[in-house]
């Protein structure tokens, strides 16, 4: 599996993917919102867009469909009850229904609502585990249910789905928002050495060259899976002085996505 991360650099901070199977040169561009700098990836490289998928429905994702479409012929693929949402959805995906690249690259689809209920990561398997995260889980971050989401599913994506994929699993999100991010760790755990180690990395990083971190990681300094850490219990009841001593993580994962909100 060949995978090209592209920064667009605009103002919401999306990253798009290109994967491509190394063997037959047919590649899939995830959510290709900055299509010229997709297609020309994909011909610096030689590679053959066949297929664009859409995490989900938000515009800053589907925004560059037509064009990569226009110009490939691709197919789209998007979560199965998102057909009312974008346009031209030729392939509706499910949970457990896989995404062949070529010969080489099979993806599963992990169905995972709580940014939009209309949402589906990518899973690699193999000796390379990765995960093609949308807008459900950022580098040290989760994703907003501002605009149709959920924050209790997305608590249970979290919990029944992200947090049991492998530990090496390399993790692609949607948008470059670490700095912040790892702010607001810092901001209900301050002594999370880890996050505290990593801030001064990406303060003013080039997202382009950015490391690509693991699950391991994720899980060290992404408070949003740190939700039974007695750190943040501690400063989570300071500011919810109602919270139980042992609060459930949902109640948890939901106080502190509302804390992010307006963080
Ligand atoms: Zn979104």
């Amino acid at each position: 599996m060949l995978v090209e991360r592209i920064w667009t650099g605009n103002a919401y901070r999306n990253f798009n993917y290109l994967v491509a199977c190394g063997e037959t040169g047919e590649a899939l561009a995830i959510d290709p919102l900055d299509h010229e700098k997709c297609l020309n990836r994909a011909k610096v490289r030689g590679w053959q867009i066949t297929q664009v998928l859409n995490t989900h429905e938000h515009l800053d994702h589907t925004g560059g469909n037509a064009a990569v479409i226009a110009a490939t012929g691709a197919k789209l693929l998007a979560h199965h009850k998102a057909g009312s949402k974008i346009a031209g959805v030729d392939r509706g995906l499910a949970a457990g229904d896989v995404v062949k690249v070529g010969k080489s690259v099979e993806l599963e689809c992990l169905d995972t609502p709580g940014h939009t209920l209309c949402h589906v990561c990518l899973r690699a398997h193999g000796d390379q585990p990765a995960i093609f995260s949308g807008d459900t889980l950022f580098n040290a971050g989760a994703g907003n249910c501002h605009n149709g989401g959920d924050p209790r599913l997305l608590f249970a994506t979290f919990v029944e789905q992200l947090a049991k994929l492998p530990e090496n699993t390399r993790v692609y999100p949607g948008h470059d928002y670490v700095e912040n991010n790892l702010g607001f760790t810092l901001d209900r755990e301050p002594d999370n050495a880890d996050a505290r180690a990593l801030l001064p990395q990406v303060q003013g990083h080039d997202p382009e060259a950015s490391a690509v971190w693991t699950l391991a990681e994720e899980k060290r300094f992404n408070t949003f899976f740190r939700l039974q850490s007695p750190g943040v219990i501690a400063r989570l009841r300071e500011r919810f002085p109602d919270l139980p001593e042992q609060p459930d993580p949902q109640t948890v994962f939901v106080k502190l996505r509302e804390l992010r909100n307006s963080w």
